[in-house]
């Protein structure tokens, strides 16, 4: 599983950052969530699947595989 988010959308409320803390960033200077693996571990995959349902700017993508 891959997964993006896109910049123009977030709004860098940070609800991603603490359901997976280990895919997602916050970037304080751009107030933007950022993806910190390329590839989705798989303990990870159901907490980026429910940051993407709840994330409220609908900014995360995911690709499965
Ligand atoms: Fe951005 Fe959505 Fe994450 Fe909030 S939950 S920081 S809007 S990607």
């Amino acid at each position: 599983m891959k997964v993006t988010v896109d910049p123009d959308l977030c709004s860098g409320c940070g609800l991603c950052v603490d359901t997976c803390p280990e895919v997602f960033e916050l970037d304080e200077e751009e107030n933007v969530a950022q993806v910190l693996v390329d590839e989705v571990p798989e303990d990870a995959e159901e907490y980026v699947q429910q940051a993407a349902e709840e994330c409220p700017c609908e900014a995360i993508e995911i690709e499965d595989d």
